[in-house]
């Protein structure tokens, strides 16, 4: 469970609101907090503030977004990041394999990242989206 003050004092480049599941106030509190420190890392590393389009899911809206059954973002692993166009693109997914991210699902809009240890490493999937 992540302390509200280490959005202000250490998640800086995350905006908080985003990582909320909609159908649940307060929810992004579920997030991983190691997993955040890392994506802080990686938008440092990549000079940006990142903008996400997912990040905790309740299972009901998991479900309501067609997403897998066992989507690591019900246990606060995993960040759909928004990207605009190629380059913005090619620095995620580049900064994410540096830094040691194994499983990345590229997006026409938006890439997946997840550092969910339970699951299949070194994979590097596409979609539709
Ligand atoms: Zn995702």
């Amino acid at each position: 469970m992540i302390d509200e003050h280490a959005w202000d004092d250490y998640f800086t480049r995350l905006n908080r609101k985003q990582f909320a599941s909609p159908d649940e106030t307060g929810s992004e509190k579920l997030m991983d907090y190691d997993f955040l420190c890392w994506l802080q890392q990686l938008a440092v590393s990549c000079q940006t503030f990142f903008a996400v389009s997912s990040g905790y899911r309740t299972p009901i809206h998991n479900d309501e977004v067609g997403g897998s059954p066992n989507s690591s973002h019900m246990k606060g692993l995993a960040a759909d990041i928004i990207v605009k166009g190629s380059l913005q693109r090619f620095l995620l997914v580049e900064r994410s394999l540096r830094m040691g991210c194994k499983r990345i699902g590229v997006y026409r809009n938006m890439v997946h990242i997840d550092m969910d240890i339970d699951k299949p490493s070194m994979v590097l999937w596409n979609g539709l989206g």
